[in-house]
């Protein structure tokens, strides 16, 4: 067992953005790798944006991407309450050891953290007025990704409002103290607040944790940091489009490392072993939505044909697609032909949709695509006689018809299958044909090619 503790801090003031589920997750992959606890602490001191929406979110954004906490909301620990709004007493306690210490003083309502070193008064062009500098000896931040970082704070900074709030440096670094986290895992934008909450430390006399500041998310495209504002950046929404948990996780992990074996696509057993803090790159993280897409591709054709069916049927359910009635057998064979071939869950209604109805739409593009080199209404002419007098669909049946067919036409055995899949799916693409006619069966085979003609030949 180790002594490591790690914390998640979020505050509930919004949705759960990626660039924060990746911050959890660094902090949950450390503490699982060496054996430590991972903690979860609400920061939900700013009452007026706080809200228990947002908390939910968060808390079940959490769970469904797999990242159980060791103490925190729901589960409790030696070191709480765990909710910051809840912990009022620490904060004043704290404030008054500060007090006494002489590190803290009243003005203007407010209370704030004295730092120590000569103070002279000069004119501050930007706040336009005379305040107070103080040459404070720098701070000296070893962090674990950035490496050695130097900074010096010159001015005293409040620490409790004028409202009687504690301000976020103040709360952060005593709880970080009371639930004796020793790793600070959070994103790189913290950074610049690092020097006051060494400051803390020291005046309080503890040890500072270490920090480990992680690279931004950037956008898909262009120089600009990822913002809560961006397509694809909530977790809600990958969520609701019933991305994969385990792939969307996966994903995250690589933005700001690289598993040590090579594979980018691994279990989470193998990225627990592998992570480690100090190979979190410096450098920017870049948000690459297609290759998420991509990954839960993978994820979803990796699963066994049961596991794929108990997923894909609810999303198939919710888009009508099929209902109670539907063949549940059917359905299960449908969805085991076509998990190699599809793209994502929120797609799959779309893509499986004529293998339960006959009104399905049809692709426009690839129909005018394949008119340019053959004639889909004459070959599925061809085929009507030869399917109506055939007794089944199974591939040697449908393969004769073709070679038979082609041998008559002139044509190509082979020209015969675009033609007789456009007018059974509506699709250029898809699983096999003749796996597909085996499911329809003869019967709507040879009715879809028939309307085809029809509504074709107007
Ligand atoms: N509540 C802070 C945030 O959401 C926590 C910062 C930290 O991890 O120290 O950014």
């Amino acid at each position: 067992m180790s002594e490591v503790r790690t914390r998640f801090a979020p505050s509930p003031t919004g949705f759960f953005h990626i660039g924060s589920a990746r911050t959890a997750l660094f902090n949950w992959l450390y503490a699982r790798h060496v054996g430590g606890k991972f903690v979860l602490r609400i920061e939900d001191t700013d009452k007026e944006r706080n809200t228990k929406e947002f908390l939910d979110v968060i808390l079940e954004s959490l769970r469904w991407l797999g990242m159980d906490w060791d103490e925190g909301p729901e589960v409790g620990g030696n070191f709480g309450p765990y909710f910051q709004s809840q912990r009022g007493e620490f904060y004043k306690e704290k404030v008054r050891e500060l007090m006494d210490k002489g590190r803290a003083y009243e003005k203007d309502g407010a209370i704030w953290f004295r730092l120590e070193g000569e103070r002279e008064t000069v004119y501050d062009d930007f706040l336009k007025k005379e305040i107070e500098r103080v040459h404070a000896t720098p701070v000296v931040i070893d962090d674990v990704i950035r490496g050695r970082v130097e900074r010096a704070e010159d001015r005293d900074f409040v620490i409790v409002r004028g409202n009687g709030e504690p301000v976020f440096h103040l709360v952060n670094v005593v709880d970080d103290i009371a639930m004796k986290i020793t790793h600070v895992i959070r994103g790189e934008d913290h950074l610049s607040n690092t020097s006051k909450h060494i400051e803390l430390y020291k005046a309080f006399g503890v040890e500072p944790p270490k920090f480990a500041h992680i690279p931004l998310i950037l956008k898909t495209e262009g120089a600009g940091k990822m913002s809560k504002r961006d397509r694809g950046a909530l977790i809600e929404e990958y969520r609701s489009r019933h991305f994969m948990p385990a792939a969307v996780r996966n994903f995250l992990c690589l933005l700001g490392w690289t598993p040590k074996d090579g594979r980018e696509i691994l279990p989470i057993e193998d990225i627990i072993e592998q992570f480690d803090l100090c190979d979190v790159h410096q450098a920017n993280a870049r948000f690459d939505e297609r290759k998420m897409a991509f990954f839960n591709q993978e994820y979803l054709r990796a699963l066994p044909d049961e596991s794929f069916a108990w997923l894909a049927a609810p999303v198939l359910g919710e888009a009508n697609v099929i209902d109670e009635k539907t063949n549940e057998d059917y359905i299960q064979r449908v969805l085991a032909l076509c998990k190699p071939k599809a793209h994502a869950l929120d797609t799959l209604p779309a893509f499986v949709n004529y293998f339960f109805t006959d009104e399905f739409p049809l692709d426009e593009k690839g129909y005018a695509k394949l008119c340019k080199k053959s004639d889909p209404v004459a070959r599925c002419r061809e085929l009507v006689p030869e399917l109506e007098a055939a007794q089944d669909v199974a591939p040697a049946t449908i393969d004769a018809i073709f070679e038979k067919l082609g041998a008559a036409n002139g044509v190509k055995a082979t020209d015969y299958f675009s033609p007789l899949r456009f007018a059974v799916s509506g699709q250029p693409g898809g699983p096999g044909l003749h796996e597909i006619l085996e499911l329809i069966g003869r019967e709507r085979t040879l009715s879809r090619v028939k309307k085809f003609i029809e509504k074709m030949s107007k």
